[in-house]
């Protein structure tokens, strides 16, 4: 099998109002695939280069003098989740289509448009909806030669908890198993048979009240939680007397801020160690691949270490394909979180991944 590399795209959003008020200047600009930061004290300019950089903060572009001027018509203001939709959405379909594991990560941190690429709001619709809305559609466009379905779970990882946020019962922490042939796994998590895009939605909605209603009644926010919905997808082609399965994961990353604990001390403690983990070990999983990348010997990739790599082990370095989008403030007073996420980002790129086609005679 081919190598495939980790695809990072990096978005910049709008001036929050907050933003506007304390007279921010805008730090980022963009060229086609370049993303240029300012830091703000020393004026020093560093350039990344990323496969796709979208530039969602206004009609207005940041100058090379880091001045904040009228962007000429037809320039790089990519507002609509379309084109976001078109380059990474498309992607991942048409992977999964073919019968490739296909995984989206979405880096950032807090209130930097995570959320926004991934769910959307309103009528700006995100990735994940309308990657379930074409999926289905392409399902009904292929429903003579394959017979289809959809299996969609949606869980959150929490102080290394792992929540179901589509089950009825009460709320306790799953268990991650590993087994032989599927590889890390949450045992008792449900897994709904979905048939159509509606249903997606809705199930994503509910999914996304227990999360908000659990967050308040912990006195935390969901910014400190993974959130991770997968549809699993097989498809039987009865003409071949084959069947594909794949698995889309769609990840919404906790925010990448240095967490600044509020709250009980125990629950510092205890956030101190666990919330940081799955991030920490995230990091350390993709600095350790992008090293082995490099030509330097690597003799471990911690995956075992947190709950969000083992069940991301195939998405890093591993059987899928993945994006990984990562989203930034466009103000001068976020700059050194900007800047740690343009870093790990630049990592998240040289990762390679071995992704095979999950085909065998039906049964
Ligand atoms: P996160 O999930 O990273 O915490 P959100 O996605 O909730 O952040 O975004 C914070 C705010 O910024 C929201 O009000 C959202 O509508 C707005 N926003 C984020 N990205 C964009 C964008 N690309 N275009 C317009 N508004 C955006
Ligand atoms: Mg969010």
């Amino acid at each position: 099998p081919g190598k495939d590399c980790v695809k990072v795209a990096v978005r910049v959003r709008p001036f929050s109002k907050r933003e506007k008020d304390a007279r921010s200047h805008c730090i980022i600009s963009m060229g086609s695939n370049t993303t240029t930061i300012v830091d703000p004290r020393s004026q020093q300019v560093r350039t990344f280069t990323f496969d796709y950089a979208y530039w969602s903060h206004s009609g207005f572009i940041c100058d090379k003098h880091g001045l904040f001027v009228p962007e000429e018509p037809g320039g790089r203001y990519a507002d609509q989740q379309n084109s976001v939709f078109q380059d990474l959405g498309q992607a991942i379909l048409e992977n999964a289509l073919q019968g490739y594991n296909a995984t989206l990560l979405a880096y950032g941190q807090t209130s930097s448009g995570k959320s926004y690429s991934m769910v959307g709001y309103g009528p700006n619709k995100g990735l994940v909806p309308t990657l379930c809305e074409r999926l289905f559609q392409a399902m009904k466009i292929n429903q003579d030669s394959c017979q289809c379905q959809v299996f969609f779970s949606m869980l959150e990882i929490y102080n290394e908890q792992v929540i179901d946020l589509l089950s009825r019962g009460p709320r306790r922490g799953l268990k991650v198993r590993e087994d032989q042939q599927r590889g890390f796994y949450v045992e008792g998590l449900r897994h709904v048979a979905c048939k159509s895009s509606a249903q997606a939605e809705q199930l994503m909605e509910q999914g996304t009240r227990t999360r908000t209603t659990a967050a308040t009644h912990l006195n935390t926010s969901s910014s400190r939680s993974h959130m991770l919905i997968t549809l699993q997808l097989k498809q039987i082609f009865p003409k071949e007397n084959i069947t594909k399965e794949s698995n889309i994961s769609l990840v919404d990353l906790a925010g990448s801020e240095r967490q600044r604990t509020t709250g009980s001390e125990a629950d510092r403690l205890k956030e101190g160690t666990a919330i940081n983990l799955s991030l920490t070990t995230l990091g350390n999983v993709i600095s350790s691949l992008a090293d082995a990348a490099l030509g330097k010997r690597v003799v471990h990739i911690p995956y075992r270490d947190s709950v969000l790599t083992k069940l991301l082990q195939p998405a890093l370095g591993g059987n899928s394909r993945t994006i990984m989008i990562a989203t930034l403030s466009p103000a001068d007073m976020c700059y050194e979180e900007s800047l740690s996420t343009l870093r790990y980002a630049e990592r998240a790129k040289r990762i390679q991944n071995r992704a095979v086609v999950n085909e065998s005679p039906t049964e």
